[in-house]
């Protein structure tokens, strides 16, 4: 029976180390701040947003929120990200995805100061990370990398295996496996014969976002398996890409959903915010 990774034990150590980074940084007159902006009323988006606002409360990061009507033009969303671009209280800024249709999302990643990209989606960060120079890395998998080292799961020689190639988990994933010297298999919708593949993966990240997606077969015993997905299943019940019960007692380690991956995310963005706030004072 595998170990389960308990993500929300893991955030709550990292948003315990963030909250003595901010109040380190506040005795020197420093206050990290995030400008999170969302546009229109998607339900899951605002649950988002709140959940950030509450987590930046509760480690003394000050957050400011900017909610914009779903016809808020590109000029207009262009325009606000320049604005707090040059404002001096705010060193991280985030744009909830997904934007309504009509909106650019590329282009408006790409107007964030990357020194306050705190989601690490400019291309300028995306560069530093495949180079392996990096201030911000990307929250999933970066908050991944965080739960293997809370459990001495070393990556170096291991066989990785991860299902997505998204610009946000897939590929940053692979990346950082590689980095960890990992030998990375990445797989997507038309890789074939998936499970022959998954079966060879001592460490499998699975982020396809489909509910019961991998079945105990695919995964080699004693693998780790984390699970991105974030799913709804036939009751409307978040579910992750993993059949848990059958994976469970095959794997060594497990992350469940809710619970596992989901925490680390938010708990990643607060630390890219005091990263970003250090780098901009010259304080890293
Ligand atoms: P995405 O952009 O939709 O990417 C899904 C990836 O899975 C794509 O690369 C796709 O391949 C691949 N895929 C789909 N069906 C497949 C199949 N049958 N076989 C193999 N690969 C397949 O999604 P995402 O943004 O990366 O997110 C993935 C999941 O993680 C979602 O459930 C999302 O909600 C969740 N998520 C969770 C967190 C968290 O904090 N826990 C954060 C971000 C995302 P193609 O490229 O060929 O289409």
């Amino acid at each position: 029976m595998a170990v389960r990774i308990d993500g929300k034990a893991v955030s709550a150590k990292v948003r315990e180390q963030v909250a003595q980074e901010v109040a380190s940084l506040k005795a020197q007159g420093v206050c990290p701040g995030l400008a999170v902006i969302i546009v229109g009323d998607d339900p899951a988006s605002k649950i988002y947003v709140n959940n950030k606002k509450k987590a930046c409360q509760a480690t003394g990061i000050y957050s400011e929120e900017y909610a914009l009507p779903g016809d808020t033009s590109q000029k207009e969303l262009l325009d606000l990200v320049a604005d707090l671009n040059h404002k001096e209280d705010i060193h991280g800024i985030l744009v909830q995805s997904p934007l309504p249709k009509g909106l650019d999302e590329k282009a408006v990643v790409e107007a964030i100061d990357p020194q306050k990209d705190v989601d690490a989606f400019h291309a300028y960060n995306v560069g530093k990370i495949m180079i392996g120079d990096y201030h911000f890395l990307p929250c999933t998998p970066a908050g991944i990398m965080e739960l293997l080292k809370a459990y001495d799961i070393a990556v170096e020689g291991k066989q990785c295996v991860v299902i997505g190639r998204s610009n946000i988990v897939g590929k940053p994933m692979a990346m950082l496996l590689l980095h960890q010297n990992g030998t990375v298999t990445v797989c997507h919708s038309r890789t074939k014969n998936l499970a022959e593949i998954t079966r060879q993966g001592d460490i499998l990240v699975s982020a396809a976002g489909k509910s019961h997606f991998v079945t105990a077969d695919m995964v080699k015993p004693g693998a780790v398996v984390i699970d991105v997905g974030m799913n709804r299943d036939e009751n409307g019940k978040l579910c992750g890409d993993v059949d848990f019960d059958g994976v469970e007692l095959v794997a060594s380690y497990i992350t469940p959903v809710p619970g596992g991956v989901g925490p680390m995310t938010i708990a990643m963005l607060l630390k890219n915010t005091v990263t970003a706030a250090k780098l901009q004072n010259d304080l890293l």
